[in-house]
Order: structure tokens, then sequence, then C-alpha cells
């Protein structure tokens, strides 16, 4: 099934459990605006080059809309659709004011070098800077994109807006970015991890971890962990997977992939199969890269007891369904990858109010969200008698669904 597909699934069960009416049903599912334009670069070389960038502006009830831009082959409308969604829902479940967007652009970053993605980006934001704005609809990086390429966005927005540090999130700290950014998805898992497991009793120390994905989100994900006790027992990534069952040694690790090594090169580990990564034997399995990735051929076999989805959909429905016979318990993406939303909210505030908070500040108030979010999820199960996914999507559309109605529908 689709991201699209299985996103709105999920949002229309949610829907049921609240009882919403359909008219708000229909509403609350189709996109404020999509924005689809052609990028036309020259390469390096002196041939042009293009490629197809997508803005979903979801829904704006409950504040400007949020989220990240993905550079990516697989972008496609469908998917930016299913990830707005995603964020529609997202930021009401963390209680910050927010709506929901996704972006991207349908490209290899690997294989673009760094002048041409900056010409990429700067034709993107000319085609978008109308329609994208402080108070109306703010991005961040995703995959592919990093604070260089919200270094680009702020500067060719502010050509034609002013300078507008606002305007984009995850931005390098010279330039407004927050302290505590850079990590806050990968330390939101982890609080979010906590979370679960204190409510079975358990804690992170003495724990096995298995980790798919080392970029950004995994790698700030394992150190975090390995801080805390955790043992990592395999990672891997696009370019291979590694395994270690008295547990990876996470620093010595980070050093090579610091000093430009990929995973399968590490001395202090096993090469492992790909495919065998997520059904690996262990307590706790964090999908951290692209969605889909547990599906109806892999889920019977996955062995771990807790799913963390640090990226956005990474179980598909069906998966979900054979998951919970087997009695795994998943905490959703909605929730559990939101460390990095919140924290742009922080930046956001921070540059409206021209005053820097230091990162003790912004890692705490991100554990009180983080915390927070996590008891109204629990008390939406209670109240609905449903799963932690379902939980979170009622806590996120009943939020948005009730500003909607607020500010009501007089044309
Ligand atoms: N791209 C991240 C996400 O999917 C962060 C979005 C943001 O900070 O606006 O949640």
């Amino acid at each position: 099934m689709n991201a699209l597909a299985a996103t709105s699934r999920n949002f229309r069960q949610a829907s049921r459990l609240l009882g919403l009416d359909s008219k708000l049903e229909k509403s609350l599912l189709i996109p404020f605006r999509e924005i689809k334009v052609e990028c036309t670069i020259p390469r390096d070389d002196g041939t042009l080059a293009s490629y197809v960038g997508f803005r979903v502006q979801h829904d704006n009830a409950r504040g400007p809309m949020k989220g990240g831009i993905r550079y990516h082959p697989e972008v496609d409308p469908d998917e930016v659709n299913a990830l707005a969604q995603l964020m529609t829902w997202k930021t009401a479940v963390a209680d910050i004011p927010y709506g929901g967007a996704k972006g991207g652009i349908g490209c290899s970053p690997g294989e673009l070098s760094n002048s041409e993605l900056e010409r990429l980006t700067r034709v993107f934001t000319q085609k978008i800077h109308d329609l994208i704005g402080t108070h109306t609809d703010v991005p961040a990086p995703d995959m592919g994109t990093n604070s260089q390429t919200m270094a680009w966005i702020l500067d060719e927005y502010s050509k034609f807006h002013g300078h507008s540090p606002a305007i984009v999130t995850g931005k390098p700290i010279d330039l407004g970015g927050s302290l505590g950014r850079d990590a806050a998805t990968g330390r939101g898992v982890v609080f979010a991890t906590e979370a679960l497991l204190a409510e079975h009793g358990k804690s992170i120390s003495g724990l096995s971890f298995v980790i798919q994905g080392f970029g950004n989100v995994g790698s700030w994900a394992a150190q975090i962990l390995h801080e805390k006790g955790g043992k990592i027992i395999a990672i891997g990534d696009a370019t291979g997977a590694i395994e270690n069952p008295d547990g990876i040694d996470i620093p010595a690790l980070m050093r090579h992939k610091n000093e430009g090594g990929v995973l399968k090169d590490f001395k202090g580990a096993n090469a492992v199969d790909m495919k065998e990564l997520l059904v690996h034997e262990c307590d706790v399995l964090i999908p951290c890269a692209l969605g889909g990735v547990l599906h109806r051929e892999n889920a019977a076999d996955v062995k771990a007891k807790y799913i963390i989805e640090a990226a956005n959909h990474p179980t598909d429905p069906e998966a979900d369904e054979i998951l919970s016979k087997k009695g795994v318990i998943i905490l959703p993406d909605i929730y559990a990858n939101a460390g990095g939303v919140i924290v742009s909210y922080f930046e956001w505030v921070q540059n409206i109010q021209g005053f820097m908070w230091d990162e003790e500040k912004v890692n705490m108030e991100l554990q009180r969200y983080m915390t927070g979010a996590f008891k109204n999820i629990k008390s939406m199960c209670k109240t609905h008698d449903c799963n932690l996914r379902m939980g979170a999507f009622t806590l996120g559309v009943n939020r948005v669904a009730r500003a909607t109605l607020l500010r009501g529908w007089e044309a």
C-alpha cells in the first residue's frame, strides 16, 4: 500500500473512533494547497538538467504549516502528500502551534556537486518564495537536505522579502539556528523510547537495539542510546549493515564515519545482510530511514519486542496488523520522531524573540514535550481502547478537528 493510502487509512480509522462528521473528515484529508514546480539548472559541465519540486501544504488550522524538504529520487506527489499529512498530525500530537507541510525535489543529491545543489535549492526557492513565509509555511531539513540547504533557502528568500531568519528552521547556528536542533530528532526518539520502556518497567540500559539508518537520526539515536547504556548490536544504512552481539562501539564507529568510512569497513563488527537487519534478534528495533520497510513479506519474521518508528511511515498497514498480532509494541512515527519539529518550533520562537536559548534548556524542554505527549497518547488509548498508533492519531486529529471547527466555515 502506498504511503498516502496508508496514512489516509490511519486517519479515517481515527476519525471513526472520534466520531467525526463525514464532511469534516473529508475537509481534513484534502490538502490546503499542492505546489509543483519545474526547476532547471545548468550542471557543472554546462548541460541543462530539469527536476520537479513539490511543496504540499496540508493544513493550517492550528498555525503556520511546518515540515521538511526532502531531496531523494523517490520523491513523488503522493509521497509528499502523505508526509505533509503526517506533519499535520505530528505537530498536533506534540502540541506545538503549527499545521503540516512537506516538500521535496526528485533528485539524487549524492550525484550532484555542492554548487549544483546550491543552484537547485535557489531555483526551487525562487519558485515557491511567494507561497511560504514565517507565519505561513516554514520549511526545514529532511532526508537528503541539511543546515546548508536551509542557509541557501534563507538567503534566496531574503532577497525577495528582506532578512527573515524564521523562514526556515534547522539552519546553521551562525545564521540563527538552535543549539540542539541537529541532534533533536534522534534525542527525541530516545526520550520517546524511555517513556515507553518506563511504562513497561524497563530502561534503556542493558537492552539490545538494532538501528536501520545511519544518517542524522540514526547516528544521533545510536550515540545517545549508547551513552545511556543501551547495547547497539546491529546497524545498517544504504552502504551495508554490521553486527556485534557484544555491542558496537558507537564512539569508534562515529570516528570511522567522520573520517569518511562506510559501515561495512568498520573493524569492530561483522558484515550482515541488509535484509536480515530488520528481523535481527533484539529487544528494540528502530527504523530510521525510508518508509515502507516493514511489510507483509518480513513482518512475521521480526523478533524485536518494541519498534520505535524514527522514520516516517516505516510500517505499512499489513505489517502493522501482523506485528500487533505477534504482540510487538509499536511507537508510531507521528510521536516517535517529533523531536525534530519540536526543536524547530523552539528555533522559530528564538528567532521571533531574538533571544537564544542554551542547549540545556532546549534539551530539557524537548524532554518535557516528548513526555507530555506520551501521557496524552496513553490517555487517548484508554479512552478509545486502541493501540499507540491510534492513540497518537486520535490525539492529533482531534486537536486539528477542534481548531477547524472553532475557526468556522463561513466564506
Ligand atoms: N523533517 C522533519 C520531520 O519530518 C522535521 C520537520 C521540521 O522541523 O519542520 O519531522
